[in-house]
């Protein structure tokens, strides 16, 4: 599928969101003042550094935050569209909804796989029956239709399903596991999957055909994918667009090509050269100096100012919005960006 348009609806469109997490010490800042379209059918991959927010960003989306947090600004507009891609002007503010209606919205409309959610599984039930409780939570499919549907997507993911569907989840490996878990978001067919760190706690391999089962699933289904990584190869493989966060913002935005052979926030470019390759000698492999700000407690001005090589008196002062920068298509929140990939790109071209 070709990279939606920016002129064609969304799938989500998040304005001005703000969540904060309340702790002793005070509120912690997680995603400050986000505006995000969740473009219909694209893939779109939030990468940044730990605790830069990206995980809040997708629990606020599905509006699964726990009790400790706060949604202090925001609206986020869902759409719906038909099997033809055509809007059919059913559209709301996820904000807005109530229990009764998140819980409809939520597996219907989207689904998220948690971090970590390898062990979520309830290890006293097969995962036949995993599926029957998500199936009846949601007035969805029983019995042998919901038996049908679910082979039908594990064959997607590349399983097999006879021996997956009469297991308990001990009885899986932690690459299966993650592939069981992308067919039950998968279950009601939503319109938008979010999947949150999916690769990192499998080996080389599995990560590879988790990869592989990804891209599969997108040619053959027609969903938005976000998906969260700390990995910049998997966001090259399989992100159409490309978010950076830092310190609960969105710093750089842009198509997968542009945003690598030519980044713009010197925070991005920070993290590609970061990132070690075969071939690259350890020498030239470069981190980032310092370390994330504390969301409770946050500089003034940019929030990476302490950090880039950079700064200047005007970085101190002034959060940079984001805003075009080469195109209109590639954003980035940099007072400084026209200089950045000449100076601190290691060759540009
Ligand atoms: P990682 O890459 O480590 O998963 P992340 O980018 O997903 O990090 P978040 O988990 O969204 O980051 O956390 C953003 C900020 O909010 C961090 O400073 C974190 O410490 C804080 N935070 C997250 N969850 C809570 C919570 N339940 N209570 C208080 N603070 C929290
Ligand atoms: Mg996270």
């Amino acid at each position: 599928m070709s990279i939606p348009s920016q002129n064609h609806p969304s799938t989500l469109s998040i304005r001005n969101l703000t969540i904060e997490y309340q702790v002793k010490r005070g509120a912690v800042q997680a995603v400050r003042n986000l505006n995000l379209e969740i473009r219909y059918g694209e893939s779109l991959a939030l990468i940044g550094e730990s605790g830069s927010g990206k995980t809040t960003i997708g629990m606020g989306m599905m509006r699964l935050l726990p009790s400790t947090a706060r949604i202090a600004t925001g609206e986020m507009i869902f759409r719906r569209f038909d099997k033809a891609g055509q809007a059919t002007g059913v559209e709301f503010d996820v904000m807005k909804l109530n229990e009764r209606e998140l819980r409809l919205f939520r597996w219907k409309d989207g689904a998220m796989v948690f971090q970590a959610a390898l062990n979520a599984f309830n290890p006293v039930l097969k995962i036949r029956d995993q599926f029957g409780d998500t199936a009846r939570a949601h007035g969805y499919l029983q019995g042998e239709a919901l038996r049908k549907r679910a082979y039908e997507l594990f064959g997607l993911v590349r399983l097999d399903p006879e021996r997956v569907w009469n297991s308990y989840p001990h009885e899986l490996s932690g690459g299966m596991r993650q592939r069981v878990l992308i067919a039950l978001g998968l279950l009601l067919d939503p319109p938008m999957l979010i999947l949150d760190e999916p690769t990192t706690a499998l080996d080389i391999l599995t990560q590879r055909n988790i990869m592989d089962v990804l891209k599969d699933l997108r040619g053959k289904l027609n969903f938005s994918l976000v998906f969260i990584s700390h990995d910049l190869s998997l966001a090259a493989e399989l992100a159409d667009r490309i978010a950076t966060v830092y310190a609960g913002r969105i710093v750089e935005l842009g198509n997968v090509y542009d945003t690598f052979q030519n980044p713009q926030h010197p925070y991005t470019i920070g993290l590609m050269s970061a990132v070690p390759t075969l071939t690259t000698h350890r020498d030239h492999v470069s981190s980032i100096p310092g370390s994330p700000p504390d969301l409770i407690d946050m500089p003034s001005g940019c929030k990476f100012h302490p950090r880039c090589p950079l700064a200047v008196e005007q970085c101190k002062r002034e959060e940079p919005p984001l805003i075009p920068t080469t195109d209109d298509e590639h954003l980035a929140a940099c007072w400084r960006w026209m200089d950045a990939k000449q100076k601190l790109m290691p060759n540009p071209k």
